[in-house]
């Protein structure tokens, strides 16, 4: 092996590390893993072994907890819709007046 070869082989490894550390970051970001102990991690092992771990392992309780419960305060939102300032009445959330008295209820939202 010719010494360019070897100088784009080091280069090309290179290449491939730092690709799978933006990996590890994205997927430590996405799953809320602390991408610090994870890049440290990555230096001792290798940044492609700690991808594939990190997909392995997926996210943590707390972030599927946050998911869950962002998901519930959206779903609530949308189940309640607007309520009458006048009548106290509930009407959907996209209701321009309200659907017992008729009150504006543009001011709500
Ligand atoms: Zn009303």
């Amino acid at each position: 092996m010719g010494e360019t070869e070897q100088l784009l082989l080091i280069i090309g490894i290179f290449f491939v590390y730092i690709l799978a550390t933006i990996g590890v970051y994205q997927v430590a970001e996405k799953n809320g893993r602390n991408f610090a102990a994870w890049f440290i991690t990555s230096l001792f092992c290798s940044p492609i072994v700690v991808l594939i771990i990190l997909m392995c392992i997926g996210e943590t309780s707390e972030k599927r907890k946050e998911e869950i419960i962002n998901e519930e305060l959206l779903r609530k939102k949308i189940r309640e819709g607007i309520t009458c300032p006048n009548c106290h009445n509930p009407n959907a959330k996209d209701n321009k007046f309200c659907i017992t008295c008729g009150a504006n209820l543009g001011a709500e939202v």
